[in-house]
């Protein structure tokens, strides 16, 4: 009998989690993620440490806690499970049941059969809808890719002064992160307080400290 094959669009956080658990429910279906990035189970909530410099090794940002990296050999060894990198999908075909993906990297297309089919592909930030906001130099806190880009701005000393447009979870961390970096920071905040999730006493607090 030909093996069921589940089919998970991304491996950040969720996808990783849903082909586990999949894997666990059914031994012996076919588990296969397909991610755009370069990179696996990335752990976001550690971007803007590794971009303050808190620790150096990129590397931390996508291991378990026992510095195995959670790359495509990893999760096939530990898990059963076909992780393909630099892999987008661009079309699905419900009806024919099969996915069609990009290789990001070479442009190569593929296309998949699926049985069943997971898509978890997070969010993207919201950008501003201002003229500019395409410019060199201008980054969110998303990927690794912006993480990486950080990163080099803190190694290379260059940039002196920064804005950070939103004073949420992320903006602050950022400017955190920037700060620890030698960056003389701005955080331009829509809303009448920061951390819109804070009642606004220990808002204000926060402001004053910052
Ligand atoms: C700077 C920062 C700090 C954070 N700090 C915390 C924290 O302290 N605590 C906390 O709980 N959470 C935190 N978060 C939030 C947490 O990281 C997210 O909730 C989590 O990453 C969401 O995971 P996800 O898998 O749903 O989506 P995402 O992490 O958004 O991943 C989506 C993935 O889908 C891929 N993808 C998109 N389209 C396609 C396609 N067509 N084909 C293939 N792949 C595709 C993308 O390349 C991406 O890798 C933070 C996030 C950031 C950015």
């Amino acid at each position: 009998m030909q093996k069921r094959r589940i089919v998970i669009v991304e491996g950040s956080a969720a996808g990783p989690k849903a082909a586990a658990k999949a894997r666990r429910i059914d031994n012996s279906a076919e588990v296969v993620i397909l991610q755009k990035e370069a990179d696996l189970s990335m752990a976001s909530c550690g971007y803007p440490y590794y971009v303050g410099g808190y620790f150096d090794d990129r590397n931390m940002l996508l291991c378990t806690p026992t510095g195995v990296t959670r790359n495509p050999l990893f999760y096939l060894n530990a898990k059963d499970i076909e992780a393909k990198v630099n892999s987008e999908v661009t079309a699905i075909d419900r009806k024919g049941h099969t996915v069609s993906f990009r290789n990001t990297v070479t442009g190569d297309a593929g296309e998949m059969a699926y049985d069943k089919l997971i898509i978890a592909t997070g969010s993207v930030p919201r950008m501003p809808p201002v003229p500019g906001v395409g410019l060199d130099g201008i980054t969110t806190l998303q990927s690794m890719k912006d993480a990486d880009f950080l990163r080099k701005v803190r190694d290379e000393g260059k940039i002196k002064k920064a804005v950070v447009v939103g004073g949420g979870l992320i903006g602050i961390e950022t400017c955190e992160a920037l700060q620890l970096a030698g960056v003389e920071i701005t955080v331009i905040e829509l809303l009448p307080q920061l951390l819109m999730i804070l009642d606004w006493e220990l808002a204000k607090l926060a402001s004053r400290i910052m």
